[in-house]
């Protein structure tokens, strides 16, 4: 490893993130992990199995923890593709590509919804500010929840152009509903064309409108059984939107299926693959809202959000968003008034 210009407060020593690994060629893009708790330790261990091959920083409060999760990732290297893995402080960010941001704070014993949110717009402040003065570079991918009114505030705090404040927003969600479709279809669900949009949470709604098997409309799959189709969608919906409830209430956390679609946005952002993806963006003007985050197509590349890809939506799905867009704006309203 190459060994030139080490930090005496980052973990491990000899390896220094942003560096090309000796005798390994170029140097390879920088990604920051800020938050390593189960979310953000899941997202740099998949990086490490199936990329973006990138070098990494992870940063947490908890230093110990960090610095653990680093040790334990390296030792996997033999493995995986050489790259610098780090635990270090906010300076470690510098020349960072882009800071995935899943620091948060959980629930206190009789906590409200909203006192809890206004702790974790404090953390989300605190975090972006230390990033701006070390990678204002940087593009800002927000994972910690609710991830559209935080990245919102993130995009506020940071003044980076939106473009460059992005949000897991749907694509978990999609990702689960594109699942459940390949299960009741019977197809492998990279197959199944269909998005979650709206908030990350209970108003998120499908597109179903649009949701296509190889061009095929799902109705024109299911004709003459169009009700018996209708009960199906609507309890996969259901299964999607209480998707992170039934999960937590069995294993305490949902961590794998988020760190894999974090991956994929890393992924197309450092290799400029302009994918669409569903994520959070800011919405300014499109479907006639404005001043909110909330997931929508995005055309996802180098430089961040690209584009919004604005879809032809039946009129009860345009109302869906527009529903979600409200309740997304009144908790913004709620924390930052
Ligand atoms: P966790 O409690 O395991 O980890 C949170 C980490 O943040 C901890 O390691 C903690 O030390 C760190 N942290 C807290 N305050 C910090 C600060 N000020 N600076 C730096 N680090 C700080 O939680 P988790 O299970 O990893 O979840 C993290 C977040 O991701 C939660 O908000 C969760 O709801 C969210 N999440 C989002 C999605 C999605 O699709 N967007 C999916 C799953 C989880």
């Amino acid at each position: 490893m190459g060994g030139a210009g080490v930090d005496a407060g980052a973990y491990p020593g000899p390896a220094v993130a942003g560096k090309a690994v000796a005798g390994m060629g170029q140097a390879l893009p920088k990604v920051g992990i800020v938050g390593c708790g189960l979310v953000g330790s899941t997202i740099a261990y998949t990086m490490l199995l199936r990329g973006p091959r990138a070098d990494m920083v992870l940063v947490d409060v908890n230093r110990a923890k960090a610095e653990g999760d680093a040790m334990d990732l390296n030792h996997g290297m033999p493995l995986a593709s050489p790259r610098a893995i780090v635990a270090g402080g906010y300076e470690q960010l510098q020349g960072a590509d882009v800071v995935v941001v899943a620091a948060g704070v959980n629930q206190r014993p009789g906590e409200t919804r909203l006192d809890l949110l206004r702790r974790n717009v404090a953390v989300m402040r605190e975090v972006v500010s230390h990033i701006q003065a070390h990678a204002p570079q940087a593009i800002l991918l927000v994972v910690t929840n609710p991830v559209d009114v935080l990245s919102y505030v993130a995009f506020r705090a940071s003044g980076l152009p939106a473009s460059r404040v992005i949000g897991s927003g749907t694509l978990l969600d999609t990702l689960r509903l594109r699942y459940l479709l390949g299960q009741h279809f019977g197809v492998d669900p990279r197959s199944v064309h269909a998005y979650i949009l709206g908030e990350h949470g209970d108003s998120e709604f499908a597109a179903w409108s649009l949701a296509n098997i190889a061009g095929v409309r799902l109705a024109e799959l299911a004709a003459g059984q169009e009700e018996a189709l209708q009960r199906e969608l609507d309890r996969i919906l259901q299964e999607v939107r209480t998707a992170a409830y039934a999960i937590i209430q069995r294993k305490g956390a949902t961590y794998y299926a988020v760190a894999m679609a974090v991956c994929r946005i890393l992924e197309s952002i450092l290799y400029d693959e302009a994918s669409v993806l569903t994520v959070s963006t800011l919405v300014d003007g499109h479907y006639g809202l404005s001043d909110v985050y909330l997931g929508l197509p995005c055309v996802v590349g180098r430089e961040g959000v690209r584009r919004v890809v604005e879809l032809p939506l039946a009129p009860e799905e345009l109302q869906a968003l527009k529903r979600s867009a409200a309740v997304l704006q009144q908790a913004i309203r709620e924390v930052t008034g």
